[in-house]
C-alpha cells in the first residue's frame, strides 16, 4: 500500500525574512517600508513541502513551538486530520491573526508536500478546472507620485493584463481630491478597454463611500474594494446598493464562519479570500464552496504564487491579485516563479508540487527569525 511505502512527515521548520520594499508603500488606511515573509519547510522521504503567509515574525514561535509538535510522526497524505489537530491547538492561542496565519503557512506546505510525495502539479492533485487563472495588476500605492502611477499601470499592460487596481482611500479618506484625480489619471492611461479598480481599505465611511462611489462610476470603475472597514457589513450593503461597481471584502478573513458570514450578509458582489490567511487550501476550497452557495465567485486577495494551485481548482473562480509587493519578493525568493500569460497565470505541469524552489542563498540576508 502506498501509505506503507511512505514515511512520516520528519520535520517542520519556520522562519521569517524581511524585505525592504522598492519605494515607500501606502494605502488608505497604512503605510510601510519593507514586507515580511514567513516561510514554512515540511519534509518527509527527501521531499520538501514549502508554504508561506505574510505576516509577523512571530509566526514562527507558533509553528515551531505550538503546531510542529502535533506534526513530525504524521503520515504526510492526511492534510485534513493535520488541519484539524492545528485548529484545536490553536484555540487558546487565537486563530484570527497571528495564529491563523501560521495555520495557513503548513497547510499550504502539506498540500505542496502531499504533491511532491505523489508526484504530481498541486493543481492537478486538487483537481484543477482552469488552465489559467486570470490576474488583475494591483499596487498603484497613494505614495506613488504622477510617473510612478503610470509607470506601474503601463507595466501591467504590457505584460497583457486586462484589469488594474490602485489604492484610493488616502488618509482615511482625507484626499477624495486627491483619489478621484488618481483614478482618473488611470482611466487616461490605460484607455476604456481595460478594467479599472479601486482599493479603499477601509478608508471611507459610508456615506462618503456612497458619494466616492457615484464618481467612481463616472470613470466606470468596475471593483470597489472595502468602501467601508469589512467590518461594517451594513456599511458595505448600503454602498453595493449605489454603486454600479461590484463591492467586494474578505481579504481579513481568518475562517470559514466569518468568509461565509459575509458571503451570506448580501454585502458583497464577490468575496475575496486569502489562503495565506484563511487558513489555507483545505479551508480556501470549503470558503469558495460556500460563495459558490450564495452564487458568488471568490477572487483570491495577494501571495499570488501561493494561490494559483488552489484557485485553479476553484470554479467559482474570479481572478486573483497580482500584488506588486509580493510579485517582486515571490520572484526575488523561489525559483521558477511564474509570469503572466495572455493575462493569467498558468500553473506547471512539468513540476511535481505547486513548482516552486526556495533559493535559502537569495533569502539569507533577509532573514529576521
Ligand atoms: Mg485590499
Amino acid at each position: 500500500m502506498l501509505t506503507e511505502r511512505l514515511g512520516c512527515i520528519e520535520s517542520v521548520a519556520a522562519s521569517a525574512y524581511t524585505v525592504p520594499t522598492d519605494r515607500p508603500e501606502g494605502d488608505g488606511t497604512l503605510t510601510w517600508d519593507a514586507t515580511t515573509l514567513v516561510l514554512v519547510q515540511v519534509r518527509c522521504d527527501g521531499q520538501v513541502g514549502t508554504g508561506w503567509t505574510y505576516g509577523s515574525p512571530a509566526c514562527v514561535e507558533v509553528v515551531n513551538g505550538l503546531l510542529r509538535p502535533l506534526l513530525v510522526g504524521r503520515g504526510p497524505l492526511d492534510t485534513g486530520a493535520a488541519w484539524s489537530a492545528m485548529v484545536q491547538a490553536l484555540r487558546n492561542v487565537g486563530r484570527p491573526g497571528i495564529g491563523g496565519m501560521a495555520l495557513s503557512a503548513v497547510d499550504c506546505a502539506l498540500w505542496d508536500l502531499k504533491a511532491r510525495l505523489l508526484g504530481v502539479p498541486l493543481h492537478r492533485l486538487l483537481g484543477a478546472v482552469h488552465q489559467s487563472v486570470p490576474l488583475y495588476g494591483s499596487g498603484g500605492f497613494t505614495t506613488y507620485d504622477d510617473d510612478e502611477l503610470v509607470a506601474a499601470l503601463t507595466g501591467w499592460t504590457a505584460q497583457g493584463l486586462t484589469r488594474v487596481k490602485i489604492k484610493v482611500g488616502e488618509s482615511w479618506g482625507g484626499r477624495p481630491d486627491r483619489d478621484l484625480a488618481r483614478a482618473a489619471r488611470c482611466r487616461d492611461v490605460v484607455g476604456a478597454d481595460i478594467e479599472l479598480f479601486v482599493d479603499a481599505n477601509g478608508g471611507y465611511d459610508a456615506g462618503q463611500a456612497v458619494r466616492m462611489a457615484g464618481a467612481f462610476d463616472e470613470l466606470d470603475v468596475g471593483w470597489f474594494e472595502e468602501p467601508v472597514s469589512s467590518d461594517d457589513l451594513a456599511g458595505l450593503a448600503t454602498v453595493r446598493a449605489r454603486s454600479r461597481a461590484d463591492v467586494t471584502a474578505g481579504e481579513y478573513g481568518y475562517d470559514l464562519a466569518y468568509l461565509a458570514r459575509m458571503a451570506r450578509s448580501g454585502a458583497v458582489d464577490c468575496l475575496q479570500a486569502d489562503v495565506t490567511r484563511c487558513g489555507g487550501i483545505t479551508e480556501l476550497l470549503r470558503v469558495a464552496a460556500a460563495a459558490a452557495g450564495c452564487g458568488l465567485d471568490v477572487s483570491g486577495h495577494c501571495a499570488p504564487h501561493q494561490h494559483v494551485a488552489a484557485l485553479a481548482a476553484v470554479p467559482n473562480l474570479r481572478h486573483l491579485e497580482w500584488f506588486h509587493d509580493h510579485v517582486r519578493i515571490e520572484t526575488l525568493l523561489f525559483a521558477g516563479a511564474l509570469a503572466p500569460v495572455r493575462g493569467g497565470l498558468v500553473p506547471s505541469d512539468d513540476r511535481p508540487g505547486h513548482g516552486l524552489a526556495w533559493r535559502p542563498d537569495v533569502a539569507e540576508e533577509f532573514r529576521v527569525g
